[in-house]
């Protein structure tokens, strides 16, 4: 007995040392690093690995030029990358919606279905990559048992109309370049 717990106290001293001044323990991470380029996955929790690709597939006779990404109901919806909340809009489609555009004014991001805005976002207002811009719902034509984010981005035109604009895939840039960005 007296030697089991000798041997325990031994080894409790020498994690001491090894987790102590003797091995360079490095310091905790930031929550989550965004370089330059990356984008934020823009449903808080959401991994690569549960993005479907589903920009080419027909929903209700159109072209669906978007990424749905499942999440439960009320979870945060984050500004993909840095920008400004350019229009807030409620379409019967779309439900409640955020057009935000890029800092370059190059890309508009979309996020349709919210079940609701975050209460400080308002047109104008400038956000940061992971900023809370609203939550997962299913307003606008979202199958009520099917919570998720409809997220498209388009390349605007040169008039800048905050609805205008070529769709591309979010979903290679997003499985390139994209962060999961935990709340
Ligand atoms: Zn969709």
């Amino acid at each position: 007995m007296r030697t089991t717990i000798r041997l325990l106290l031994a080894g409790i001293a020498v994690s001491a040392l090894v987790s102590g001044r003797g091995v360079a323990v490095p310091p905790p991470e930031p929550r989550a690093i965004v370089s330059g380029d990356a984008i934020v996955i823009p449903v808080a929790g959401v991994a690569k690995a549960a993005l479907r690709d589903d920009f080419d597939n027909i929903h209700s006779g159109h072209p669906h030029h978007a990424i749905d990404i499942l999440a439960p109901r009320g979870t945060p919806v984050l500004a993909a990358v840095d920008g400004t909340i350019r229009k807030l809009f409620e379409s019967r489609a779309g439900g409640l919606t955020i057009y935000e555009f890029d800092v370059a004014t190059e890309r508009s991001y979309y996020y349709a279905h919210l079940d609701a805005y975050a209460s400080n976002v308002v047109e104008g207002m400038r956000v940061k990559q992971g900023d809370v811009i609203g939550y997962v719902g299913t307003t606008g034509n979202a199958p009520p048992e099917t919570p998720h984010l409809h997220f498209a981005i388009t390349l605007l035109p040169p008039s800048k109309a905050w609805s205008k604009g070529e769709a591309i895939d979010p979903y290679p840039i997003l499985v390139a370049r994209g962060v999961t960005w935990d709340r």
